[in-house]
């Protein structure tokens, strides 16, 4: 049984996530305390009982303590169940952390899978949808499996209701090389707008290309979504290179004006462009584990986030596998899997 703090590190849901996830693929059952008690209001939320509960039920696991509001539970897992499962979190939770939860354990089972799940697909602090699609899936697909996914419908914070599909053919995952990003091929901003003034598409795209001055006018796109998918605003920014395409995201939110967060996703993709690394901010973090169960391979990647060293040392705990970090002078990072 392994005992962890759940304070400890980045202290958020992810620590919990990834602490299932490895659970299932190393049959260790674990303990976990002090559940996100980095975060200002600790405890499990609906999405984290949803990515737990979907968890539990692809891995025939026994859980206690998963409740909303819960700040320890124990897990115990059983084997993993490939099939067709429905998991609906029922708020605009994340159905992108729902899918980092049970993914990885379902890369290697012995059958296929598909996955409808309900929930968010584009709010602050996790992957939209596109992350999804564009970015990781395509460097996992890479090591092996066949992964096709879909958006049937959009989900917006506070209302969700989005809808996605993921098809997994699993397959032995193998270690790839991922230090070469390869030549930038283009880039676009779109600017999605449910239900709300479409001059915030526009404000938001004026302030990208403010920042992306040399990517081409029709680089910039409104996009306008049934107003019955809303209120809901996304800012999607993505660069296409030889061997990976990067998404960086940003979310309207009251009180935040459209220039700001437009601001801060396209300095985000200013930099990752500048660093000529291959792994983003956030795909950082969600390569290791597949990486790790690959026993092998190497990304490139901008500053180590702070969600990266405690998914590192969440792994090791698990796996005794470890993860080399070096810096390359240049403010570029190579991770390789020991
Ligand atoms: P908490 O509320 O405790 O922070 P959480 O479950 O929402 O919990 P984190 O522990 O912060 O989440 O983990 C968020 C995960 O989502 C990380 O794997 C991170 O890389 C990923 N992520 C966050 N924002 C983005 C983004 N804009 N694009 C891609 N991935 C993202």
């Amino acid at each position: 049984m392994i005992t962890i703090d759940g304070s400890e590190g980045e202290g958020g849901g992810q620590v919990l996530r990834y602490a299932a996830a490895l659970s299932l693929l190393t049959g260790e059952a674990f303990t976990i305390a002090n559940i996100r008690g980095g975060r200002a209001k600790p405890g499990l939320m609906r999405q984290h009982v949803t990515a737990l509960e979907a968890a539990a039920a692809i891995g025939g696991a026994e859980c206690s303590g998963l409740a909303v509001g819960s700040t320890e539970l124990t897990f115990r897992p059983g084997s993993v169940a490939p099939g067709e499962y429905h998991f609906a979190i029922g708020t605009a939770g994340s159905t992108a952390l729902v899918v980092q939860t049970v993914l990885v354990p379902l890369m290697l089972a012995d059958a296929p899978s598909r996955l409808v799940i309900e929930g968010g697909t584009h709010a602050a602090s996790a992957p939209p949808f596109e992350f999804l699609s564009d970015t990781l899936l395509p460097v996992l697909a890479r090591m092996g499996p066949r992964l096709s996914i879909s958006l049937e419908r959009h989900g917006f914070f506070p209302r969700g209701g989005g809808r996605i599909v993921l098809e997994i053919a699993p397959a032995p995952l193998a270690p790839i090389d991922c230090r070469v990003r390869g030549a930038f091929k283009g880039g676009k901003v779109e600017a999605l707008v449910a239900g709300i003034p479409s001059d915030i598409a526009d404000r938001e795209l004026k302030t990208a290309r403010k920042v992306l001055a040399d990517w081409p006018d029709e680089a910039f796109i409104p996009v306008h979504l049934p107003a019955e998918r809303g209120p809901g605003n996304a800012l999607l920014i993505t660069a296409e290179c030889e061997h990976v395409t990067e998404v960086m995201s940003a979310f309207g939110q009251i009180g935040v004006p459209a220039e700001r967060l437009a601001k801060t996703a396209a300095k985000r993709m200013a930099g990752y462009l500048a660093s000529g690394a291959f792994a983003g901010p956030f795909l950082q973090d969600q390569l290791l584990l597949p990486f790790a169960c690959a026993k092998g391979g190497a990304f490139t990647t901008v500053k180590l986030s702070e969600h990266t060293r405690t998914a590192a040392a969440l792994i090791t705990r698990f796996t005794g596998r470890g993860f080399a970090f070096s810096e390359s002078g240049d403010g570029k990072w190579l991770v390789e899997v020991q």
